[in-house]
């Protein structure tokens, strides 16, 4: 008698590298009786895009490889295998569900354009295989605030006042079942490093504000010690616009961007700090920036393809530059302004620059060189360890005046320097050469 097919599915990881609070996950191994885990890495992030640079910098690639390692290793503990591939996700996907007799892929549900069209081609390639997909990325889950995107509030406030009155922030999900041994598979297909994508070895800067590897373990190792360790979290709201060294802000958003931690993680050991120390604005304002983040996101949502035009979501028309040398002078750090130009050297460096730094080299870059803020934003995609589609466009798009600010300021970056930098110790570290 032929033995019966154990039902098996796949998880396509994208931008959710964690097993704790993962409703892709969860829900896959609840429903199947096998389970892989696959993630594509496409070589067309390397190659240079329309404005002259790269999908992917270096600095996030080493993050994204330190992040897959650790979730392969974590999955491990479940006895379920992560398969890695550089190709596209329509080469792979398609050929392992042939392989390996897929029943169902599940995967984080995206609604941006470029993650539609490569869910579109797998999709196109698959024979009675459904993708089913989930909401895997926000504070409020999109099903508990959300009947129709376009009712998404134009100004930030409207949004948060409404949301934290009325919706309440759901539980994070504990992932109790591991499957046998025999669900692993055979197939080695290790994480490979930079040097084997071709890229040279990563030189830390010792400057460096984010020092931190990827990975889940060690977001929830960040987590743990910003809020329990030092308790920096109860001082949070007077250090956040700082721009030196690693505790000034909680650094979240690299491992928040690629999905190693979730935004409910986050809220829910907040509200543990709360209970067993004290409540303060520091702590509120902490939950008060996530939700800037999830607002980006529904943002994204209601205005789609709108976030990458030049006139951005509000149609409105400037004359915008696009001078080349200009541009350069940005991106090395050699505008006629100092604090731009160190923190622009930081970002070159290190993938990383402080929220009050980026605020002040968009605004200068769109405002002051007034150059086509979308140049700059796809800069900042390159090069941050933190980038995520929605934030980085939508705040792009508030500081260059075509976004969600109902204000369209324009920062003085010298007075910004004074304020932030009176010591100049931030611009004497990034503007002195590095000796190493
Ligand atoms: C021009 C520009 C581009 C940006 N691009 C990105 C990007 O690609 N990816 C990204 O995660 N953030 C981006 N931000 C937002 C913000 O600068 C970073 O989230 C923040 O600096 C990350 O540091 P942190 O984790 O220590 O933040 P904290 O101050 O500790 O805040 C906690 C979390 O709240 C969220 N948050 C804080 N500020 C913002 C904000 N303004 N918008 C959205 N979410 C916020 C982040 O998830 C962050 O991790 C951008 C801001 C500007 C002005």
């Amino acid at each position: 008698m032929q033995k019966k097919q154990k039902k098996t599915g796949l998880v396509w990881f994208g931008n959710d590298l964690r097993v704790q609070d993962n409703a892709v996950l969860e829900k896959a191994i609840l429903e199947n009786e096998r389970l892989i885990g696959v993630y594509c890495l496409d070589p067309l992030l390397f190659k240079k895009s329309n404005f002259g640079f790269q999908k992917l910098g270096v600095h996030r690639l080493q993050f994204l490889l330190e992040s897959l390692t650790d979730l392969k290793q974590n999955l491990l503990q479940k006895n379920i295998s992560l398969l890695f591939f550089l190709d596209t996700a329509e080469n792979t996907i398609p050929a392992i569900c042939k392989a390996y007799n897929i029943c169902s892929i599940y995967k984080q549900q995206e609604w941006t354009h470029e993650e539609c069209l490569e869910k579109k081609q797998v999709q196109s390639k698959l024979n009675h295989i459904e993708i089913v997909e989930f909401y895997n990325q926000f504070l409020y889950h999109p099903n508990d605030i959300l009947s129709d995107p376009q009712k998404i509030p134009n100004v930030f406030s409207n949004f948060r006042k409404k949301v934290e009155k009325y919706v309440k922030i759901q539980p994070t999900l504990v992932i109790g079942k591991t499957f046998e041994k025999d669900n692993l598979v055979s197939k080695r297909t290790p994480i490979p490093s930079l040097k084997e994508l071709g890229f040279e070895d990563l030189e830390i800067d010792s400057r460096t504000a984010f020092p931190f590897s990827g990975g889940e373990t060690a977001a929830l190792k960040r987590l743990n010690d910003y809020f329990f360790k030092t308790k920096q979290l109860g001082f949070y709201k007077k250090t956040r616009n700082g721009l030196l060294g690693t505790e000034y802000s909680s650094k979240f958003s690299p491992w928040l961007a690629n999905g190693s931690i979730s935004a409910r993680t986050i809220y829910w050991h907040v509200k543990k700090f709360e209970q067993e120390h004290y409540k303060n604005q520091s702590t509120y304002w902490l939950i008060f920036e996530l939700i800037w983040r999830d607002y980006f996101k529904y943002v994204s949502m209601k205005f789609g393809n709108d976030i990458f035009q030049i006139d951005g979501i509000l149609k409105k028309k400037y004359e915008w530059n696009r001078d080349a040398d200009t541009i350069k002078n940005w991106i090395e750090g050699k505008t006629s302004d100092n604090f731009v130009n160190a923190n622009m050297i930081e970002l070159k460096r290190t993938g990383w620059m402080s929220n009050r730094g980026r605020q002040n080299v968009a605004s200068f870059f769109a405002k002051e060189l007034e150059l086509d803020w979308r140049i700059g934003a796809a800069y900042f995609e390159e090069k941050l360890i933190d980038y995520d589609v929605h934030s980085n466009y939508g705040n792009w798009m508030y500081v260059s005046g075509v976004g969600n600010d109902p204000r369209d300021r324009k920062f003085n970056t010298q007075l910004q320097a004074e304020r932030y930098d009176a010591s100049q110790k931030f611009r004497n570290l990034w503007l002195q050469p590095s000796l190493f």
